[in-house]
């Protein structure tokens, strides 16, 4: 939660602006506002920073998720191929647009793999809903071949890799749509909110429909603009977008000193024999939200993750994870929803009770992640990975009893 580190006068400032006048609204009042468009000057700052075309803030990233494959098109009983190794947002987003869920395998990238994805992909899929985990890049080039060989559309739910870059390009930029998070434990935040980029214009606009009910905004009479389809309330206010602006304008700080951080930890873990990092496709273009370890084991990275929470040395063990990994998602399997959705009519495509992941399991269970802070001083970093250092030894030796 590098931005909540850094929070202060500049969050304060520019929600300042919008208490002044008072327009909370995104839209309109154009005489009332004296010029301030926090959501639109939010917009331009994203597309600017990750170098899109157009840029759309919505109220969530998962709102952000939903009018993305909305407006791509992704509806009624079309399948949708998706990570088991992603925030639940990701699933319940296609749940709710009506289509379904198809689960393929991650590799140690913490990504779908194009091989995975070649094993489920079928005449019914529409889509691959790939998820960059832990602010870094999927294998973009093999999974955009496996798409074009089967003639099925990429979507990024890039909520976790704002930053992030493939060969130079943000990614987000590499399929139809791309969307991110601003809730408070990203990167950076809005306290709640969300944004989608593209480069096509059409795309963007229709998705911008979705999230305000079909208006189109021309003009300053709402209420007597044309509508060119349905939609619902997604819109952020201009609250968030003020928040999310200030925290944007701190992102290559937030990056230059994760970046750092991460090759100190690098260093200093890569010397213990045994144990691995994550799977990078693209080292340099890594956010470095997250650190990653691979231990050669279960056993060795549970004892692992014991030892460091002895040591006051907080991980995430997401294997065990309730809301991250389908190994805890008994509601998901059942379809739990108080309604009746098209997935309890058409039955989703894969039996999710018996549906085995060895590939992903073989690597889940053997993954430890702590988040790289941006505060960190040279001398907590170090203190820190002292004591990483003994526990991740002993845990190699020692098998708990
Ligand atoms: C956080 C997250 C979301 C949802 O974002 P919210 O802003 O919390 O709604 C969606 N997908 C992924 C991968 C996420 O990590």
């Amino acid at each position: 939660m590098p931005g909540t580190e850094l929070f202060g006068e500049e969050e304060k400032k520019e929600v300042m602006d919008v208490l002044e006048t008072g327009v909370l609204f995104r839209y309109n009042h154009d005489v009332q506002r004296k010029g301030v468009w926090k959501a639109k000057e939010f917009e331009a700052e994203i597309a600017k920073f990750t170098g899109a075309k157009h840029a759309l803030a919505v109220s969530s990233g998962s709102c952000a998720v939903s009018a993305m494959l909305a407006a791509c098109g992704v509806g009624y009983g079309d399948e949708v191929i998706v990570p088991p190794f992603t925030f639940v947002a990701t699933i319940e987003a296609v749940l709710l647009a009506g289509a379904l869920p198809v689960f393929a395998e991650i590799d140690e990238t913490l990504c779908l793999s194009a091989a995975g994805i070649k094993a489920v992909c079928g005449p019914k899929t529409k889509a691959v809903l790939l998820v960059h985990m832990c602010g870094a890049a999927a294998d973009i080039d093999g999974i955009l071949a496996v798409c074009k060989e089967k003639n099925v559309m990429l979507i990024e739910d890039t909520a976790q890799a704002l930053g992030a870059t493939y060969k130079g390009k943000h990614l987000g930029l590499f399929g139809k749509m791309g969307s991110f998070s601003f809730d408070f434990f990203k990167i950076t935040t809005c306290g709640e909110g969300g944004v989608i980029i593209s480069n096509d214009e059409a795309l963007i606009q229709s998705a911008e429909y979705i999230s305000d009910h079909g208006h189109s905004h021309e003009g300053d009479n709402r209420g007597m603009e044309p509508h060119h389809m349905m939609g619902t309330n997604f819109r952020i206010g201009e609250i968030n977008a003020a928040i999310g602006l200030a925290q944007t304008r701190k992102l290559p700080k937030i990056l230059k000193a994760q970046r750092k951080h991460k090759a100190v930890i690098s260093e200093r873990l890569g010397r213990i024999r045994g144990v691995t990092f994550r799977k990078q496709c693209d080292d340099g273009g890594d956010s470095a939200t997250f650190f990653h370890l691979l231990m050669p084991d279960e056993t060795k990275a549970r004892t692992c993750v014991k030892l460091l929470g002895e040591a006051g040395i907080g991980v995430a063990y997401w294997y065990d994870n309730m809301y991250h990994y389908i190994k805890q998602w008994d509601h998901v399997k059942d379809l739990k929803m108080p309604y009746r959705m098209v997935a309890h009519e058409l039955g989703l495509p894969q039996d999710l009770k018996t549906l085995a992941f060895p590939k992903s399991n073989a690597v889940m269970c053997r993954l430890i992640s702590f988040g790289i802070r941006v505060t960190w001083t040279e001398q907590e970093l170090n203190t820190m990975l002292d004591k990483m250092e003994v526990a991740v030894k002993k845990s190699m030796e020692k098998v708990l009893a």
